[in-house]
């Protein structure tokens, strides 16, 4: 059986390892000692209070896969008791505590984080542990003990609210993690930053809780498809929490990595969301100023995807900090005027556009314009002279359209660079089966339901690309990791 409602939650504190408390009136009150948390929205949170837990197709086990919460294919390869979770007691010294087990009772196969268990054998279960049935990507449930699912150190506006699972990614301001919603137990990133002292560092926006609310106004009157939504936003004397809506395909970073290029189709799909998404910031006065493949994420795994940008506003929240670690690092993505004056000039919204231009060089070749493999110049001296070129091991089957816009748009002098306007009006991005594909990702998600998005996304990368003339090649090639 799989509980359709979230019950109510027993404090940690009140717990006895072997999953009874005492109430007043001294009857046992079960003890909620974990949670499965389902991967995907038709199945439902399992809430665990039994010592012993079966999944699988048959109508017997607690979890029960049928047609209705999982696709046949999977219905097929899953067996009538395909796992059991399991948890025992164990006295050590006084102290009495839980340990929890996986055991693998099926034909195809559970894994673990992606690890094989084994027929017959039992593998330890910690939380925010990964299950999957029959094959690795098939993941069906996270694993939370109850303590790590709390979220204690979470302030309690936000520990009422949201159960943390695991990390997701980490970047120069702090760490992001999956967060559940307690009722409904729909998904979130959650990302915290912790602030610096006066004393460590320089005085920055985060430790000016006026500034950050005055900001954080700005930033959650963006509604954009292609512009990750903030949910909310809590500010503590050591941390600043921000709740976002979550992308489940990772980076854009990680979809180049290790490839020779995106397919141009690809990425012309992915870059005329970017430039929609940069011209609505530049309409409204924001400057992201950290553009980078980093801070593009990916609704889901398929190859034609909605894309949202990330870390927006954020930049002008760390301000003085985020440009000493862009410094700091190799700036790559950073504008020549900004260089020039070391951070600390004006400059202009155009220096997003250059971040665009070496973005979109990077799609095509997995390549980087000026890069600090050049023997003879360094890389700050090849931004600030503008000049690069197109190998043709990585550009010769790439069109000159996409060429001729780069260099619009790595233009040194940002006067003379295009606006984002003009790159929106640019002859490569005039493509009409293109813009239908990305209009119709972007309306679809402009509602709240994800579900429609997946067949969308899977209705293209089936059909639509065919249909795509210039998209042919792209569906023979494999499948980005
Ligand atoms: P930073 O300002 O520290 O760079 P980011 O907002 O870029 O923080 O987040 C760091 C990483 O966390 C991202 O590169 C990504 O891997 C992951 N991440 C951030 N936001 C989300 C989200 N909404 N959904 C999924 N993963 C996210
Ligand atoms: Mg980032």
């Amino acid at each position: 059986m799989i509980t359709d409602e979230i019950m109510p939650l027993t404090l940690p504190d009140t717990q006895n390892a072997d999953g009874l408390s005492q109430s007043q009136d001294s009857q046992p009150v079960p003890i909620i000692w974990g949670r499965l948390c389902p991967n995907n929205l038709t199945l439902k949170t399992m809430e665990m209070i039994k010592d012993e837990y079966t999944m699988g197709r048959s109508d017997s086990c607690d979890i029960c896969f049928t047609k209705d919460n999982i696709k046949p294919k999977w219905l097929g390869v899953i067996s009538k008791v395909h796992c059991k979770i399991i948890k025992e007691r164990i006295i050590n010294g006084n102290n009495d505590d839980i340990v929890v087990y996986l055991e693998d009772t099926s034909q195809n196969g559970t894994f673990v984080n992606k690890v094989l268990v084994g027929k017959g054998k039992r593998i330890l279960l910690e939380s925010n542990d990964i299950i999957s049935l029959a094959q690795p990507v098939f993941a069906v449930y996270v694993f939370m003990s109850t303590k790590a699912f709390e979220g204690n150190d979470l302030p309690p506006e936000l520990r009422c609210k949201y159960a943390v699972s695991r990390k997701l990614g980490s970047g120069a301001c702090g760490e992001v993690k999956m967060v559940f919603s307690k009722i409904g137990c729909k998904r979130f990133a959650m990302k915290s930053i912790v602030k610096r002292t006066f004393s460590s560092g320089p005085r920055n926006l985060l430790n000016d809780p006026e500034k950050i609310m005055n900001e954080v106004k700005i930033l959650k009157t963006l509604k954009h498809p292609c512009i990750i939504k903030m949910e909310e936003i809590v500010d503590t004397p050591r941390t600043v929490y921000i709740v976002l809506e979550l992308m489940e395909g990772g980076e854009l970073f990680d979809r180049i990595k290790g490839t020779n290029g995106l397919p141009e189709p690809i990425t012309k799909i992915f870059f005329y969301q970017m430039v929609l998404a940069v011209r609505y910031l530049h309409e409204r006065g924001i400057t992201h100023r950290d553009l980078k493949p980093e801070n593009i994420l990916l609704a889901d795994n398929a190859e034609v995807t909605l894309i949202k940008i990330s870390d927006f506003g954020l930049s002008k929240l760390v301000d003085a900090e985020t440009m000493m670690k862009t410094f700091c690092g190799t700036p790559l993505y950073v504008a020549p005027e900004i260089l020039k004056t070391h951070g600390r000039g004006a400059y202009t919204s155009q220096v997003d556009i250059w971040s665009l231009g070496i973005i979109l060089y990077a799609c095509l070749s997995s390549a980087m314009p000026f890069s600090i493999n050049d023997q003879n110049k360094g890389l700050q001296e090849q931004i600030l002279s503008g000049r690069f070129c197109f190998p043709h091991s990585k550009f010769g089957k790439i069109t000159y359209r996409a060429k001729e816009l780069i260099k619009r748009m790595l233009t040194v002098d940002p006067k003379k660079r295009a606006t984002i306007n003009q790159v929106l009006l640019d002859p490569w991005l005039k493509d009409r089966s293109m813009q239908d594909v990305v209009h119709d990702l972007m309306r679809n998600k402009l509602g709240e339901n994800f579900g429609p998005l997946i067949d969308l996304g899977a209705k293209y990368n089936n059909n639509k690309l065919n249909e795509i003339e210039t998209c042919k090649t792209v569906i023979k090639r494999p499948r980005f990791k």
